[in-house]
């Protein structure tokens, strides 16, 4: 492994499997940090080192492997980020995006100190504090943890103030938002070299159901006028928060007008579409981005479904399979649990209306 041509990512899940996939793609070899024996990244990467994100000697060790790293989730904790840059590492990303992304707060504050638009919300710790932030916002509402949570987990539904019954606070921080009824929920990946260019992929409209992510639908049906606002606003995000590499953004859309949801500064699983239906991936941008090398405008070459396929659907899988109608993305994780994301399915073609129908038929 030559230092200058190897990728070092913390974390080793299906997005640094992908990654990884991509780095060999390009000529490049790869290494892992994931505590998990198991995790999957290891399919792809040329070493899985099997130690805490904190482990020094390993982060020692993959910074003198790697010619450049990067992280494939944003709760990879701050530490490992400043234990890397003590030690000379090349972590292009830094740790900003993951001070941002690790606490609701802070990013909305961040995002809404921007100028772009949020639903209304307040911080809460303690029964309180929500029920004065309940009688500011109003009802509906939703509660959220502001760290941790994912796929709507640590998230709570208010409709009346009876629903406070039910909820027990821990000591920790919590995020009360306005429950904005929207019409679609979309979302747009960014990415930012480190010379400053920023590119763009399409957006996304996203169906989610039981909290998970369960199509994608590019591109997504919305006005042009919503377009361009989405996709400037995504940029002036990425740019004014000084952020290299990926960001995945959400936006709700309720009477066109569009609502910050949230970021990650990472690969995206609305953005898996890209891996069939565009000139380049979100995986192949991401590692331009971070090695510096010059970014090409993005194109999408087909309209595009992507199907998330879960531990509960692996009868779904073979029906799909079988077909030959999709493009099948399998991760490789060894247990089938529900709801953990298995793989993902890329039909595409020129009807938006057949695929989401196909999509939909398995
Ligand atoms: P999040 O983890 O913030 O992405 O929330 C998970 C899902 O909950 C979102 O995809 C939405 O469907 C829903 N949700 C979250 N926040 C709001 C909100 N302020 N208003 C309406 N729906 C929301």
């Amino acid at each position: 492994m030559s230092k200058s041509k190897t990728i070092g990512v913390l974390g080793g899940g299906q997005l640094a499997k992908m990654l990884c996939d991509s780095a060999k793609k390009m000529g490049y070899t790869s290494v892992i940090l994931d505590p998990s024996s198991d995790a999957c990244g290891k399919f792809s990467a040329n070493l899985h080192l099997i130690k805490d994100y904190t482990d020094e000697k390993s982060l020692k060790e993959i910074s003198e492997l790697s010619g450049v790293i990067t992280y494939e989730f944003e709760n990879v904790p701050i530490e490992s980020v400043e234990i890397i840059e003590k030690i000379g590492g090349n972590i292009p990303q830094g740790k900003t995006p993951l001070y941002l992304s690790q606490h609701r707060i802070r990013e909305k504050n961040a995002v809404r100190d921007l100028g772009v638009k949020t639903a209304k919300y307040k911080q809460v710790s303690n029964i309180k504090d929500l029920k004065e932030a309940l009688n500011e916002i109003g009802v509906p509402a939703i509660l959220k943890t502001c760290s941790g949570g994912y796929d709507g987990k640590g998230q709570w539904k208010i409709k009346s103030e009876s629903d406070l019954n039910n909820i027990k606070l821990e000591s920790k921080e919590y995020i009360l938002e306005e429950m904005v009824n929207f019409e679609k929920e979309v979302s747009c990946l960014v990415v930012r070299g480190t010379s400053g260019e920023v590119v763009n992929f399409p957006i996304g409209e996203n169906i989610h159901k039981n909290g998970i992510l369960n199509l994608t639908v590019v591109p997504a049906e919305i006005s042009k006028r919503l377009e361009e606002k989405i996709i400037e606003n995504s940029k002036k995000i990425i740019e004014k928060l000084g952020i290299v590499g990926p960001l995945g953004i959400e936006f709700f859309i309720a009477e066109e007008e569009i609502y910050f949801n949230e970021m990650a500064p990472r690969p995206h699983n609305s953005a898996h579409y890209t891996m069939d239906a565009c000139n380049y991936s979100q995986f192949d941008i991401h590692l331009r981005a971070i090695l510096g090398e010059k970014i090409p405008k993005i194109k999408l070459l087909k309209n595009v479904v992507m199907l998330n396929i879960l531990g509960e659907d692996k009868e779904k899988l073979e029906k799909i399979q079988k077909s030959k109608k999709g493009i099948v993305h399998i991760y490789g994780k060894n247990s089938w649990e529900i709801g953990r994301k298995m793989g993902h399915v890329n039909f595409c073609g020129n009807d938006i209306d057949k695929l989401i129908e196909l999509a939909k038929s398995f």
